[in-house]
């Protein structure tokens, strides 16, 4: 429902969970961050409920900070709304993580596909198979963006994904099927969000990201491509309203 990603040189955690409370005016029933620690480990935390259980969480048993994050608030459509279910999810060997606003109408052909690979599911949702899907093909390429390319052809539905690898820290790669999400651009840090509201605390320099196009943001830059892997033009624009 919520989404919010960074990379820069601060710590995220803040920025991601004060991005999340500016998304909360859209509803939600779970949320979740990721983060990529100053070790290069990925870490997870992710609690159904309000953001305040979250952050409850998040200060009685801190993540270690890392200055790579995503963020996500959940309205559940597969599964219901659990810890399990919540996003991030991750791919199968625990170095990915995956948030995703939409639907993906095609899941469970693609989940049967995975299941006869040997592959095993943690949660209910259709967005796991986006993140197995994306841990396997992360496998073949060594890099992110190939992965997305590979990935996005074969779903079919409503999406907005961000996902991060703890091979390429300083990375968040994103992508969009009839669902938003935009860019804010920093100095030396740069962040996606569903919607500007996630990152209007920090930046009011955006960009829109048109259907059906991938994107991939570092502290030093952004770089927008379609599906098929050729650059595209995004126009900027200025966020005006209050916030
Ligand atoms: N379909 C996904 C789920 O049920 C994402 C829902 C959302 O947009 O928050 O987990």
């Amino acid at each position: 429902c919520g989404i919010v990603g960074y990379v820069g040189p601060r710590p995220s955690e803040p920025i991601l969970i004060s991005g999340l409370s500016r998304l909360e005016y859209r509803g939600y029933d779970s949320a979740g961050i990721a983060v990529i620690d100053a070790q290069g480990d990925l870490g997870m935390r992710k609690r159904a409920g309000k953001l305040a259980v979250l952050r409850d969480d998040l200060a009685a048993h801190p993540l270690a900070a890392g200055t790579t994050g995503i963020g996500h608030t959940r309205w559940a459509t597969h599964g219901g709304p659990t810890d399990g279910n919540a996003h991030p999810h991750l791919a199968d060997d625990d170095k990915l993580a995956v948030i995703h606003n939409g639907i993906i109408e095609n899941f469970s052909e693609l989940k049967a596909e995975l299941l006869a690979e040997g592959y095993t599911f943690r949660s209910e949702t259709d967005t796991e198979v986006a993140a197995v899907l994306l841990g396997r093909e992360y496998r073949a390429s060594g890099d992110l963006v190939t992965a997305f390319r590979a990935v996005v052809s074969r779903l079919e539905g409503a999406f907005t994904l961000l996902a991060l690898h703890e091979d390429q820290p300083g990375l968040v790669v994103g992508a969009r099927r009839n669902s938003p999400l935009v860019i804010g651009l920093g100095e030396g840090e740069n962040f996606l969000g569903s919607d500007v509201a996630a990152f209007v605390e920090y930046t009011r320099s955006a960009l829109a990201i048109g259907q059906d196009q991938i994107v991939a943001i570092t502290p030093g830059g952004v770089e927008v491509t379609d599906f098929a892997g050729a650059s595209v033009e995004v126009e900027p624009f200025e966020v005006t309203w209050d916030a």
